[in-house]
């Protein structure tokens, strides 16, 4: 199991609860990193049984996925559709060309994505980054840094947080980088692999340490996380019955009482 970077046993990530979990079910109880990597298989694969092969991100380019990395923050990605169809109406989705349009046209033109105003503002600081390290287009130059450097500059634009950061990282550059966000946090603390409130960079470094370093499986990890929040685990009331984890013996027991067994 390859090791990319971040937690290590004992760390403070560790000592709140991400590993300390019982080995379970017919998982062997091998060292804790190793049955942590298997945990989180299982889960994997048993969502990709369900939800099949998700291919995110939706975008064109990778400067449209980086615009809507931007654009989907506190907001539900059918308004940053519209946003983003407003934008190639307007030939704006290049940072040379957004970068020549005034920040309040900007703003009207992704008003569908809420707080527009504000996210102009990101989205032009996010241009003046990327234009600052060389050639735009719709693969900018800046991909090419490597990870922890492309990260640390996302990082230093104003407005963008490190799942805005990561979600750049992973689907536009194609860097090996986890994305939490919060159905991550319920998932895991659902199934008692965390508490949920732990800082983002202990979740991440924990997924990171677990998993290969492949931009595929992160990719789809994290869509899957995704798919399984918006249809099966929501935030009052989780279908855990048509759920394709929903025997893992670590589920919340409230929640696994909810689960009629099947007939036989
Ligand atoms: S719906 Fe239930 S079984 Fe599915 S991920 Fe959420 S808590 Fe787990």
């Amino acid at each position: 199991m390859g090791r990319v970077s971040g937690a290590k046993e004992g760390s403070a990530g560790f000592k709140r609860g991400l590993l300390s979990w019982p080995p379970v079910g017919s998982l062997e109880p091998l060292s804790g990193e190793l049955w942590a990597g298997q945990r989180l298989r299982f889960i994997y694969g048993r969502l990709l049984g369900r939800f099949g092969r998700l291919n995110w991100w939706p975008g064109e380019s990778p400067f449209e996925v980086m615009v809507g990395a931007v654009l989907t923050q506190n907001t539900a990605w059918r308004n940053v559709e519209k946003a983003i169809g407003n934008l190639a109406k307007n030939g704006l989705l290049t940072p040379e060309a957004m970068a020549g349009v005034k920040d309040e046209v900007l703003a009207e033109l992704i008003r569908p994505s809420g707080y527009f105003n504000v996210k102009a503002r990101r989205l032009k600081a996010l241009v003046e980054l990327v234009l600052g390290k060389g050639p735009g287009g719709e693969r900018p130059e800046i991909l090419d840094l490597p990870l922890e450097e492309l990260r640390a500059a996302l990082l230093g634009v104003t407005g963008v947080g490190p799942e805005t950061a990561d979600s750049i990282v992973l689907y536009a550059a194609n860097k090996p980088s986890f994305v939490v966000d919060a159905y991550t946090r319920r998932l895991l603390s659902r199934h008692g692999l965390a508490k949920g409130d732990e800082p983002y960079a202990d979740i991440r470094a924990w997924f990171m340490a677990h998993l290969e370093p492949d931009v595929g499986l992160f990719n789809e990890y994290h869509a899957l996380i995704v798919a399984a929040g918006h249809q099966k685990c929501g935030p009052k009331r989780p279908d855990c019955q048509s759920c394709p984890i929903n025997d893992d013996p670590l589920l919340d027991k409230s929640l696994a009482e909810t689960i009629k067994p099947k007939p036989v």
